[in-house]
């Protein structure tokens, strides 16, 4: 169906930006599904407020805390090293996040 207005496009100028960048490249660690960023799925009882994270098909959703957002690429593509630092699955960018 078409699908010509979309309110909230937001393009960057030069990265073309398709659902693909929405979809982590490591499978879910439980079921092994694939995962999809997704708004609102995440909140504790400290932080009621729900916020996006990673959930697989089957529902389960990852703390957003372990998949913090790359500073060169902005995508939340990102895994822990043993070292702690952060790296991202796109770009390769190694950074720390403040605790
Ligand atoms: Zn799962
Ligand atoms: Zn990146």
């Amino acid at each position: 169906m078409p699908s010509d207005d979309s309110p909230q496009q937001n393009r960057a100028m030069s990265q073309p930006i398709t659902d693909n960048t929405l979809i982590r490249s490591v499978a879910c660690d439980v079921c092994g599904a694939r995962m999809l960023w997704t708004q609102s799925v995440w909140s504790d009882e400290a932080d009621p407020i729900a916020r996006a994270a990673y959930r697989c098909d089957n529902g389960h959703v990852v703390d957003p805390a372990q998949t913090p957002q790359c500073p060169n690429c902005g995508v939340h593509d990102t895994v822990q090293l043993a070292s702690g630092e952060f790296k991202c699955s796109r770009c390769s960018t190694l950074f720390t996040v403040p605790r």
